[in-house]
């Protein structure tokens, strides 16, 4: 199903400084299929969902819906990524830290698809942060991934005890970006203050700010902040995943009675539902399965559409408790790992 019939690729290549519409909620943000949805983001947001893909704030474009691999083992990742590409996902969001961007690339290489039509995400870990390393991460990177371009390049955390070596990692992400070894260069999990101290400090304005995003716990102040500064949020554990596999948590957006309503009423499924909330609300997903029938679910949701007032009902499950890590509380002692070299 086409997002914007009759939407002229182009017309919202935005100039530089030209600041989008802050969209915090669902009554403002038109759904993804209409006429509106078209006009608003034209006069606004720079970035844009075209047909099937959101396009970038530097024109660059991306699936609309990408395939997570975030606790996939080395040794499962060739499979379930293989069976993704098969299903249809364009875009694989992988991450040095998740120690299986040889299977992905693997997979890649076997599918038979060309280079060109998938889009390969990773992260660099907080202990390759810094200017010379994060360019050797990388290169670690691209050799596992066997790439000699990576599409999507993100800081997997701020740090913001030791926020000049951040601002140095975010700096060789730059450098990576104008010798053409990445195609967008982005952050994960930066709130306002880091975002903000962010672009004091270096050149390039973020593609994409990936978040933790899902019925319980949708930042929509961040998600507003942006969307006003062109900057595309991707919503990790989109289904909520951190509400059910994380130890503690016992209250699964599975389950959310008003989510299964709303499913039932579609004839999909709670997984199928909050995949087109985001998607709807303007923001980019990439759920992640090991299993096959669910790795096709989470891909067939481009056939219906939510009603505003649904997409409100989604919106008002807000609990604002946060599932993964505090932002501010992530430091080298705590989470630093050694990335291997192979
Ligand atoms: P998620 O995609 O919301 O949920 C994944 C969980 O849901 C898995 O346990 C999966 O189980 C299950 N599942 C998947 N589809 C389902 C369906 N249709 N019905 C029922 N259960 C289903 O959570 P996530 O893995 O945390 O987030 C997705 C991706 O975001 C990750 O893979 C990673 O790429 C990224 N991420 C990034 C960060 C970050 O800090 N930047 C943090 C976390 C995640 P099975 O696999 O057994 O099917």
């Amino acid at each position: 199903m086409p997002f914007c019939s009759g939407w002229e690729k182009g017309v919202i290549a935005r100039e530089q400084g030209d600041i989008g519409r802050v969209v915090d909620n669902a009554a403002t943000w038109p759904s993804i299929g209409s006429d509106s949805a078209c006009d608003a983001m034209s006069k606004g947001a720079r970035c844009c969902v075209t047909d099937n893909s959101f396009r970038l704030n530097n024109g660059v474009e991306i699936p609309t819906l990408g395939y997570g691999v975030f606790q996939t083992t080395p040794e499962d990742t060739l499979k379930t990524v293989a069976t993704a590409l098969d299903v249809g996902y364009r875009h694989v969001d992988t991450a040095a830290s998740y120690l299986n961007e040889r299977g992905v690339g693997d997979a890649i290489r076997l599918s038979g698809l060309d280079r060109s039509e998938v889009f390969v995400e990773t992260k660099v870990w907080i202990s390759d942060y810094g200017y010379d390393e994060t360019l050797h991460a990388f290169d670690k990177s691209a050799r596992k991934l066997g790439v000699d371009q990576i599409d999507l390049l993100l800081l997997h955390q701020p740090l913001p005890a030791e926020f000049d070596l951040t601002i140095s990692a975010y700096r060789a992400l730059e450098n990576l970006l104008a010798a053409g070894r990445v195609r967008a260069i982005g952050v994960s999990n930066f709130m306002v203050d880091h975002l903000t101290t962010l672009l004091e400090a270096t050149d390039v304005v973020p593609a994409v700010n990936q978040i933790e995003a899902h019925p319980y716990f949708r930042q929509p102040d961040l998600t507003a902040m942006n969307t006003e500064l062109g900057i595309l949020t991707q919503a990790w554990s989109p289904i909520g995943g951190i509400t059910f596999y994380r130890e503690g948590y016992d209250k699964s957006t599975l389950d959310d009675p008003t989510i299964t309503e709303i499913a039932a009423s579609h004839d999909k499924t709670p997984a199928q539902v909050m995949l087109r909330w985001h998607l709807q609300q303007g923001r980019q997903a990439i759920p992640k399965s090991t299993t096959p029938s669910r790795i096709a679910e989470n891909f067939d949701v481009f056939d219906f559409e939510l009603t505003t007032d649904q997409i409100a009902a989604i919106d008002s499950l807000e609990t604002g408790e946060r599932g993964g890590p505090e932002p501010a509380q992530v430091t080298r002692e705590a989470f630093g790992r050694v990335i291997p070299e192979d």
